[in-house]
């Protein structure tokens, strides 16, 4: 597989494609085999490439150190018990529905016995997802933080439930934005947006921030910064339009799509299928993102149901 895949011939690109090439439990294997190891079979222990299948059961064995492995091994496919053609359904179906799906959507459409069996997938999909993204943005890249949440009224009364978000967006024009990371933020402040900045950008590219004065740390740490005088200006939106733009339609897809509350612990998450999403947003063959969803989810340590507890 190729690092430029190709419609049709290293992913899928109709329905009636997929389920041409998919139709059989051995086919979606021998897909992820060519996914994990395109090169041949590497000894996840060793790192040795010499091994031979030992079985139908598509177990490997490695002539070095004589462990034995699977393609799902180490992978967030690792010791399910579904059928890997339906978990190949699910990626196709979180991957060609433009804004993603809702844990009850996903349920409805695999025929899923529980809700909670839909949500734990779509968590392991999206820890999947957040993989790739680990390239430091460049160039010029706005920074900010914003709020996720709401209002919920408790026995103290109304307390806000909001939680910051880092937001860095990279501006490679006037009218056109790059990519994107977030990251939830423990704290509200400009300190921790400075951590955060040196985490996904890369030294030497420009940051564009608000007034804050602790932002100004960022010129000692191999940025050129460059900031708005007002860090209360009236029209924030105005002076850091790429973040503020993404802040709003992270906002809207949070409540659109995935129904999002503010006592929903799991925002992590959905900020890692977001930026996912926003990062391909360009990419007009939706067999890409589920060529990349997979491409990835074989590179990622699995995470048994049991860390992860649906929220009702
Ligand atoms: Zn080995």
């Amino acid at each position: 597989m190729a690092d430029h895949p190709v419609g049709g011939l290293d992913y899928p690109r109709t329905f009636q494609e997929f389920r041409d090439w998919f139709a059989t439990e051995d086919a979606c294997l021998d897909y992820l085999e060519g996914l994990r190891w395109p090169e041949g079979f590497v000894c996840p222990d060793c790192g040795d490439r010499q091994g031979w299948r030992i079985s139908q059961r598509r177990m490997w064995m490695c002539a070095t150190c004589h462990r034995k492995t699977s393609v799902t091994a180490g992978t967030i496919f690792h010791r399910s018990h579904t059928p890997i053609s339906t978990w190949f359904a699910a990626a196709w179906f979180v991957t060609s529905t433009k804004n993603g799906v809702s844990a009850l959507a996903l349920q409805q459409q695999l025929g899923f016995g529980s809700y909670e069996t839909a949500w734990a997938w779509l968590h392991k999909l999206r820890r999947a997802m957040v993989r790739p993204d680990r390239d430091q943005l460049s160039g010029l890249v706005e920074l900010d933080e914003t709020f996720i949440g709401g209002v919920s009224v408790g026995k103290q009364g109304a307390s806000t439930d909001k939680v910051p978000v880092q937001i860095a967006v990279e501006r490679v024009s006037d009218r056109k934005l790059g990519r994107v990371r977030f990251a939830l933020a423990d704290a509200p402040g400009s300190l921790g947006l400075v951590e955060f900045a040196c985490a996904t950008v890369a030294p030497g590219s420009t940051i564009r921030t608000d007034g804050a004065r602790m932002l100004r740390r960022l010129g000692e740490r191999g940025y050129t910064h460059e900031y708005t005088t007002g860090y209360n200006s009236p029209d924030r939106a105005a002076e850091l339009p790429g973040v503020h733009m993404v802040a709003s339609l992270l906002k809207r897809w949070l409540i659109g799509t995935l129904h999002y509350r503010a006592s929903d612990k799991h925002l992590e998450y959905y900020l890692d299928e977001y930026a996912f999403r926003f990062n391909r947003r360009t990419s007009t063959a939706r067999g890409l993102l589920f060529y990349r969803l997979l491409q990835q989810a074989v590179a990622t340590d699995p995470h048994p149901l049991t860390e992860l507890t649906a929220e009702s």
